[in-house]
């Protein structure tokens, strides 16, 4: 099974000229419409869809209180680390750039885990640089096998992987991934990734799909916002998503709503995206996805994280660093991009709790060996 076929099939003209073609009437028609088609996904990213933002939120909160009531479970990034081999434009661990570099051990991802437990949170995603030299698939596995201990689910944010390499890190406890396609405009992502491994758009866009047949249980995509513009790779985002819950139905699947942040690339060929773009972005998600998980980092402002929030937002970032090792293992540095939410676990959660919201720190753990089976005695005694 392979993404890129579907993606082909919607060439950017195409989706450009649908997405302008859409009328406010077209758009009020689709917020009526129960089950959503993709063409109605393209009037909802549309210009005419934002005289009727209030209407399409109405809708996304009321889809949200269904599927997910009042909760959104919080995961931390744990960047294990920074070094990378590649030359993402836009990015503050790009290779070119001169910065101090770490890499932490398998002990100190340990201690570093050890430390976020103890505000708590039991959901890790474990980051690395696109390194293999360094970073390699099994190092990334000892890692997560050295957290399992404090940590109830571990994901991994790492370089695209194959099959094999996927399933080495689910043998050893990762239960899923993440993976920024970054743009889904083939010649601006040639042009943003001018060398290195991740040159390779194909070999990237295959990454969750490789991983869901991998037997990943969660898995996590997303478009960096203000590379291209936001309107096509938003629908491209939700084309990706909706194609792996339909082949992987049983794998839980996720959006991420990133927006570019200011970072020691120092890039500013940037695309706006206004707050507004971010609240039409995830409600018509929520609205065309009902189940899908929408993830929100502390990219955003506390503020507009809280606003944001009953759109359709079930996962949020919470007690970031972006740097390597400043948990426990005394390292500093600049970060891969700066936060803009800076609230500790206990003062998030007590924001959304006066919102009415209930922050879940574990909604998953990995299942233990399975039940002892019933004598047959017992069984004909039930029967009786
Ligand atoms: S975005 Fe990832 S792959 Fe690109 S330079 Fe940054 S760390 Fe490396």
């Amino acid at each position: 099974m392979a993404f890129l076929p579907i993606l082909e099939a919607w060439p950017r003209e195409r989706v450009l000229e649908r997405l302008h073609a859409a009328s406010a009437d077209d758009v009020r028609r689709c917020l009526h419409t129960e089950h959503l088609r993709m063409e109605d996904m393209l009037r909802l990213f549309s210009p005419a869809a934002t005289d009727l933002l209030e209407d399409m939120a109405r809708r996304a909160h009321g889809e949200h209180l269904r599927h997910f009531g009042r909760t959104v479970t919080f995961f931390t990034p744990l960047y294990m680390s920074d070094h990378c081999t590649n030359q993402c434009r836009y990015c503050g661990f790009n290779a070119r750039n001169r910065q101090r570099r770490h890499h932490l051990s398998v002990e100190e991802v340990a201690r570093e885990a050890e430390a976020i437990a103890q505000s708590g949170l039991s959901h890790v995603l474990l980051l690395t640089g696109d390194a293999r030299h360094l970073s390699s698939p099994t190092y990334i596995a000892g890692a997560a096998g050295a957290v399992r201990s404090c940590m109830a689910s571990v994901c991994v944010e790492v370089y695209a992987m194959t099959r094999e390499e996927y399933a080495l890190l689910f043998a050893h406890g990762v239960d899923g991934m993440t993976i920024f396609q970054e743009t889904y405009n083939r010649e601006l992502y040639g042009r943003l990734h001018p060398a290195g491994p991740k040159r390779d758009f194909v070999f990237r866009l295959e990454a969750p799909g490789r991983a869901a047949a991998a037997g990943m249980r969660s898995i996590g995509i997303g478009a960096l916002l203000g590379l291209d513009d936001w309107r096509c790779d938003a629908f491209y985002t939700a084309l990706h998503a909706h194609w792996l819950q339909s082949a992987w139905p049983a794998v839980e699947c996720s959006v991420s709503v990133p927006r570019l942040r200011p970072s020691s690339s120092h890039f500013t060929d940037i695309h706006p995206v206004t707050d507004r773009d971010i609240v039409q972005y995830i409600s018509a998600l929520r609205c065309f996805m009902p189940r899908l998980g929408i993830t929100l980092s502390t990219r955003e402002s506390a503020k507009l994280r809280d606003n944001l929030l009953p759109l359709g937002v079930s996962r949020m970032s919470a007690g970031v660093s972006t740097a390597v090792g400043t948990r426990a293992s005394g390292h500093s540095g600049d970060g891969q991009f700066q936060i803009a939410d800076t609230r500790s676990v206990r003062e998030l959660s007590d924001d959304l709790a006066r919102m009415g919201y209930q922050a879940v720190l574990k909604d998953w753990e990995e299942p233990g060996p399975p039940l002892p089976r019933i004598p047959q005695e017992d069984r004909d005694v039930q029967r009786a």
